[in-house]
């Protein structure tokens, strides 16, 4: 079956089995989830794959210790679970071990550094639990000032040392819901983006083509709203209360030398820090803030100018040489679809809901990244006993996603390694879809700039594979050129390029 995804509402039927409404990762999991049990799926995005929170992330894949802090031993050891799964089987391509250090600075007590040498050894305990190997997320320990030096010369010369410790790390979290829409396209379900839900059911929904303007109904003995922050705007009877997190963009020579997360506290907090995370295409991301926002909920949510002096301040206590704003070259903000309220229906024995409307509409909001998969088996679990359908029990825990396989044998790929880390043994498709597209080698493979690794070859792919309809979704979701919002210009004739290639070849 194709694994492609479709821009506009063009083919979808008048009846399916389950209407999955938001292509975040929450909705993406939904449609893998019941594709991957036989079920019919149609699942839709008013704008594009990974448009809403799913790609303002910290792109980190949370072993849960947070959850751990506040007595909810089985949600962390959920989470600890999860990430074990997507690490060793479900997306090993796309999630890695990243260090990450605490450094031990005048700012930090003694009693403070206890409390996080004593945290992340309960990290590792959980890893021990969930029985994620070793090999996949080392033992974290107390290091020498001179081995924190070594891993990150930037922080303050009067280090005393630091704890050391490993958590997931996503390529990025846009391509992780990308790769779930794929997967659930591969085993049958319709995944159509710029398909907007203006009406909505228990028995189905009135959709709008966002390319063409023309609605249509669709009918479904199940649908399950998956629109994350939107999710009250379809359903009555949520209330939601967003929290904004904002990240800034640095690049890799604002902080040279550094090959770990940077962790930095947050004074006066236990257990709060801020931290800057390396990441693969040559930046760091500095993250991350937790403020209420009120009123309308925005299409996209812009970083207030406080949210990035706080960043910048905390890190700074961390560094022998503060970051300073003109380092910032980006930032972004992310809504977290915190829920206020909960109706009697509602199953909060974890962090994330499944909520039944008077319609029979199944919302799932909540949780993070990290537990999709869980979510959304809960999502179709719910679905089906509502709608009185029958399907095969779920399969996702076990099931690679596209691109999929173990470390081994990605490392004998014979693909640029950019293109394995992002594509996974998918990579050499990515390269030879150019080439019969009539792209040569070179320009295929030829990066936008030395500072911009991103080719044409998987710009084309984004089209070809992956339901990119415009320069934006090349440049914001199937790449994070847009983060930086200075690269964008010399980045956008070759995704003008792309959509040319793939048009004229169509
Ligand atoms: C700043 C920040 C950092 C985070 N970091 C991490 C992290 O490091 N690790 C982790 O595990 N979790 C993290 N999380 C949590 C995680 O990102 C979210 O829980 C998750 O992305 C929510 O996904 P979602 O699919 O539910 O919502 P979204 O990604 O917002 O998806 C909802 C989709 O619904 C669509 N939609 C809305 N209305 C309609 C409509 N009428 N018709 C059709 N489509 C519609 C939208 O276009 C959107 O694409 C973070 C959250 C934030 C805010």
């Amino acid at each position: 079956m194709s694994a492609t995804l479709t821009a506009g509402s063009g083919g979808i039927p008048e009846r399916t089995d389950l209407l999955v409404v938001g292509l975040g990762i929450t909705g993406a999991g939904v449609a893998l989830d019941a594709a991957a049990r036989g079920l019919d799926v149609v699942a839709v995005d008013a704008f594009d794959v990974a448009w809403g929170t799913s790609r303002f992330s910290s792109k980190l894949v949370h072993g849960g210790l947070r959850y751990l802090a506040k007595g909810q031993l089985a949600v962390a050891h959920e989470s600890a679970v999860e990430r074990g799964r997507l690490m060793e089987v479900i997306a090993p391509h796309l999630v890695r071990a990243l260090p990450m250090v605490i450094p031990l600075t005048a700012e930090v007590s003694g009693p403070q550094a206890w409390l996080a040498r004593r945290g992340v050894g309960a990290g590792d305990l959980l890893r021990l639990l969930a029985r994620t190997r070793r090999e996949t997320l080392p033992r974290p320990r107390r290091i020498s000032a001179t081995e924190t030096r070594t891993l990150a010369p930037v922080v303050r010369h009067d280090v005393r040392g630091a704890i050391l410790s490993w958590d997931g790390q996503l390529e990025d979290d846009a391509r992780l819901v990308l790769a779930v829409a794929r997967t659930a396209a591969s085993l049958g379900a319709r995944v159509h983006t710029r398909t907007r839900v203006v009406e909505l059911d228990g028995h189905g929904a009135l959709l709008r083509d966002e390319l063409t303007g023309e609605e249509r109904r669709i009918d479904a003995r199940a649908v399950v709203n998956a629109t994350g922050v939107w999710a009250d705007q379809l359903v009555d009877g949520i209330s939601l209360k967003p929290s904004r997190g904002t990240h800034l963009v640095v690049r890799k020579e604002a902080l040279p030398g550094v090959r770990c997360a940077v962790m930095a506290p947050v004074p006066g907090t236990t257990n709060r820090y801020v931290f800057a995370l390396p990441q693969p295409d040559a930046t760091f991301y500095v993250g991350l803030t937790d403020e209420p926002v009120t009123g309308r909920v925005p299409d996209v949510a812009e970083p207030p100018e406080e949210d990035i002096e706080f960043l910048l301040s905390v890190l700074a206590g961390a560094l022998e040489h503060p970051l300073t704003r003109d380092d910032v070259v980006g930032a972004y903000a992310g809504l977290r679809p915190l829920l206020s309220s909960a109706g009697a229906t509602a199953d909060l024995s974890r962090r994330h809901a499944v909520l039944v409307s008077g319609t029979g509409v199944v919302t799932i909001v909540g949780g993070k990244l990290t537990t999709y998969r869980r979510m959304a088996q809960d999502a179709v679990d719910k679905a089906l006993a509502v709608s009185g359908t029958t399907a095969a029990p779920c399969r996702t825990a076990r099931l690679p996603l596209l691109g999929a396989a173990p470390r081994e044998e990605l490392d004998r790929v014979a693909a640029p390694a950019r293109l394995v880390r992002r594509f996974g043994t998918e990579a050499p498709t990515v390269v030879s879809n150019a080439l019969d597209l009539g792209v040569s080698l070179e320009e295929a493979l030829a990066p936008v700039s030395t500072t911009i690794p991103v080719t044409l070859a998987e710009l084309v792919f984004g089209v070809t594979h992956e339901g990119a309809a415009d320069v934006d979704d090349l440049l914001d979701r199937r790449t994070r050129v847009g983060l930086v919002p200075s690269d964008r210009p010399a980045a956008e004739p070759l995704a003008v390029r792309a959509l040319e290639i793939a048009r004229t070849s169509g």
